[in-house]
């Protein structure tokens, strides 16, 4: 059966990791001043050597150790579980790293208010937990500021109220009325009910002197005094022994301190009668009085956690309904809602939306096309050398287009222009893109909006899924859309649907150039704008143009002017050419029968441009779209769960602040029904134990 300190040491490290004012085990704090031989105490306690050294090495954080006896172990093994760190079983290391987190605290904040905890299991130790104060006197006599000093004291005095137990450790050869850790004790126990004096270097004074401080007399303390040697003296003179710190370390040193401590006490039996001698009754003691102390904080203990607990509870019965939540749960549901938004977004992002999105992007460069080729009027210079173009006025008035191989040239290469554009890569990049929009939609629908690691690791998902097709993909489009680069055949119905749809883009068209030009006009002012465009146009008649408008000035009109100017110009001839189209493409009989589709360019790259949307879309929704469907929800598995460890699920989840609210008040309830229930084990058996010894 496990004894009841150990259980409480538990229960204690168990609660260590949340914030509490109440629930308070009692711990045993060990101070002294330099030299009084601390470290040696506590390493001969532990049985190893383990703490940091040097000259000027003060310990700037408390260090919290935590000793549980390990009866059948073969090796003492340390752990830093802050640290994540276990199984250390080389304590040069542990003094390393004891050593690193100790300097890591800078000189001028001297003391730091984080402890470090260090667990250590041995045959040899008992269950204690122990604390090593930061060098509270010697920083009290040096000359620090008075903040620091200040600091330095709430946090020393925190750690010597009670429930803690003081072990004030002395030199026997420094006198007591000058030890600096009995006086700081006094002041924290003024009874001295909680202190227990452990007189060290016992061996450096004449073992009459020695039991005279060991007797109790002159300071008296309820536990009493004990008195020790922790190191063999290195130059031994009184026992000649051979031992010598240079050539002994580690478990052989604890051996021989062992040895000589036995046997000086033994040797020396009759002085020290009446007294508490050795490091092995030390133990014992600490033992004792722990377990004394534990047993007495057992109910307040057990109080303390019932009403922290039902504290708790209230308040996530009140916050958060009762509603368990881990962050594994939390992760797991936010991508569930994700993958089932997929899920319902292959349905509602069919073929029909994807095809009008890439015929929109496709009109867009038909209306491009047309406005280079076709609507952009030369400037025909009257009388120059220029080889004025057929005005595209002239198209609507032949009669006979059979014959005419300058609109037949014109339309072919246009149409070539159209179907060469590349149209893999553009359909396949257009829904690549449209496809992670519409996926960080979808998060943005989920609470993992609230977190911009996750966003951008979801992202990331897409973009691998789709990215991993998207070459192959784009060829295959281009494969498949190849026929009409040759010949394109269109049927009836196919071309009255272009001829409204060329209509209404004609239209659009032309109520954007209106609303620019409207815009300047009101930029400018109408009678201004007039008078410059009049100016230009005339200029344009006297075959000036270039000569003229190069110049700073003109008739007052600034450069900018004269290009809004040319702007204007530009945009009333687009507007009446659009008009002219707008009508024509409308009204003509022409334009009804896809045999006319050389006067009637607007449809007809209007019915290729359908033509290689539909092809597109077709094999785009088979070879990237379903295959997206299916591998997306997979690599969200992926990278969500196989590649997530368990703190960083945790740090994702505690990223809304919300949520970590939510995760840690759960955590901080379930810790404390296990504490609770640990406490209430304890309980059990203590009365158990009583009825026993009651009826025994
Ligand atoms: P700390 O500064 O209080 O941690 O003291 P240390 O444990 O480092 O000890 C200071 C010095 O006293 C060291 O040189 C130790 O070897 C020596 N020392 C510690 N305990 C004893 C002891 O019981 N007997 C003798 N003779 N020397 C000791």
């Amino acid at each position: 059966m496990m004894n009841l300190t150990r259980q409480m040491i538990e229960i204690r490290n168990l609660l260590a990791s949340i914030d509490h004012d109440t629930i308070k085990l009692p711990s045993i704090v060990v101070i002294g001043s330099q030299s009084s031989g601390k470290s040696s105490v506590l390493e001969s306690i532990v049985g190893q050597e383990f703490l940091p050294k040097g000259s000027n090495m003060v310990t700037r954080r408390p260090i919290e150790l935590t000793l549980i006896n390990t009866p059948d172990a073969a090796a003492d093994v340390a752990e830093f579980p802050a640290l994540k760190m276990h199984n250390l079983t080389d304590f040069q290391q542990v003094q390393k790293i004891l050593f690193d987190l100790n300097m890591a605290v800078p000189e001028h904040e001297c003391i730091s208010n984080d402890p470090i905890q260090i667990t250590v299991r041995s045959p040899r130790v008992p269950d204690l937990s122990l604390v090593d104060l930061p060098g509270y006197i010697q920083v009290e006599a040096a000359d620090q500021p008075i903040e620091l000093k200040q600091k330095i004291r709430q946090l020393c005095n925190r750690y010597l109220e009670a429930p803690n137990i003081i072990l004030a450790i002395s030199a026997a050869d420094v006198d007591l009325a000058n030890s600096a850790a009995l006086r700081a004790s006094r002041v924290a126990d003024p009874r001295g009910e909680r202190t227990i004096g452990v007189v060290t270097k016992v061996d450096l004074v004449q073992p009459e002197l020695a039991t005279a401080i060991l007797t109790n007399r002159k300071y008296p303390l309820k536990m009493g005094y004990v008195g020790v040697i922790t190191k063999i003296p290195t130059a031994n003179k009184t026992s000649g022994s051979l031992f010598s710190r240079k050539t002994v370390s580690g478990y052989q040193a604890y051996v021989a301190q062992q040895n000589f401590e036995y046997n000086y006490f033994k040797e020396n039996k009759e002085e020290f009668t009446g007294t508490t001698t050795g490091t092995r009754n030390l133990k014992k003691k600490l033992m004792k009085v722990l377990e004394k102390s534990m047993t007495a904080s057992l109910r307040p203990t057990h109080f303390a956690i019932q009403q922290e607990l039902e504290e708790t509870s209230y308040q996530f019965k009140v916050e958060f309904n009762d509603r368990p939540l881990t962050p594994q749960m939390y992760l797991a549901n936010n991508i569930d809602a994700l993958k089932l938004a997929t899920k319902e977004l292959s349905h509602h992002f069919s073929r029909a939306e994807l095809k009008s999105l890439l015929k929109n992007e496709l009109d867009q460069k038909v209306l491009n096309l047309l406005a280079e080729r076709y609507w952009n009027k030369p400037f025909s210079l009257k009388n120059s050398n220029v080889v004025v173009e057929p005005d595209l006025r002239e198209l609507s008035q032949i009669s006979n287009i059979d014959d005419d191989t300058y609109w037949h040239k014109k339309l072919d290469l246009t149409t070539s222009s159209l179907t060469k554009l590349g149209v893999g890569r553009l359909s396949t990049s257009l829904i690549t893109n449209a496809l992670v929009a519409e996926v960080e939609n979808l998060v943005d629908i989920t609470q993992l909006r609230n977190h911009p690691m996750a966003k951008a690791a979801v992202k990331d998902a897409a973009k691998s899924v789709l990215g991993a097709k998207y070459y192959s993909t784009a060829d295959q489009v281009e494969n498949c859309i190849k026929p009409y680069k040759y010949e394109i055949e269109i049927e009836d119905r196919e071309w009255q649907t272009s001829k409204e749809n060329a209509v209404k883009l004609l239209k659009e068209e032309l109520r954007q150039a209106d609303d620019v030009y409207n815009y300047l006009k009101k930029l400018i002012g109408g009678r201004k704008l007039q008078q410059v465009v009049t100016y230009l146009e005339k200029l344009n008649q006297n075959q000036s143009l270039d000569l003229d408008l190069n110049s700073k000035e003109a008739l007052g009109f600034s450069p900018q002017l004269i290009e809004k100017g040319k702007e204007a110009i530009f945009l009333k001839d687009r507007i009446s050419l659009l008009k002219m189209r707008y009508l024509f493409v409308k009204n003509s009989k022409k334009c009804k029968k896809k045999e006319n589709k050389y006067q009637c360019p607007e449809i007809f790259l209007d019915a290729v441009s359908s033509k290689i949307a539909s092809t597109s879309i077709l094999f785009l929704n088979v070879e990237l779209l379903s295959d997206f469907y299916y591998n997306f929800p997979r690599e969200l598995d992926l990278k969500f769960f196989t590649n997530l460890t368990k703190e960083e699920i945790e740090r994702f989840a505690k990223e809304d602040p919300k949520i970590k609210k939510h995760i840690e008040l759960q955590e901080r309830k379930d810790l404390l029904e296990n504490a609770m229930s640990k406490i209430e084990g304890v309980l059990a058996i203590q009365r158990t134990k009583k009825t026993g010894n009651d009826s025994g």
